[in-house]
């Protein structure tokens, strides 16, 4: 079972909440952590049981990198938007940062996500 961290922002939840749905049965077999947002519009629009931390802006990015650091988190499912700027920039680059450094499971958009869905 790995654990899974999902993240999207707010231009691509719906696509996030759309994936996994696709991914429902799968996703089901793994431990999912999210933010707080996407974490209930997952849970809400597919019925996966998923640990909700602080929402992205207010510290749930950072809680998902200090997880990769200390080694509780195995992927990173993070749909991001780079047409918007976030008020939250230094926390979205600390997570991309972290999740290379530790050489974790990272997709940033849908293509990745399959593959690394398929790769579990
Ligand atoms: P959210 O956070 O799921 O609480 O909206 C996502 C983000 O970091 O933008």
């Amino acid at each position: 079972m790995a654990r899974i961290g999902l993240v999207a922002h707010d231009d691509k939840k719906d696509e996030l909440v759309a994936w996994a749905m696709a991914n429902r049965d799968k996703l089901g077999q793994h431990e999912l952590w999210g933010t707080g947002t996407t974490g209930g519009r997952i849970t809400e629009g597919t019925g996966l049981e998923v640990t909700r931390l602080l929402s992205g802006p207010l510290g749930g990015d950072a809680q998902l990198g200090a997880m990769i650091a200390e080694g509780r988190l195995d992927v990173l499912i993070f749909f991001q938007d780079p047409l918007t700027a976030m008020p939250h920039d230094v926390d979205i680059k600390s997570l991309n940062r972290l999740a290379t450094l530790y050489d974790i499971l990272f997709a940033p958009n849908r293509q990745t996500a399959d593959a690394v869905l398929a790769a579990l």
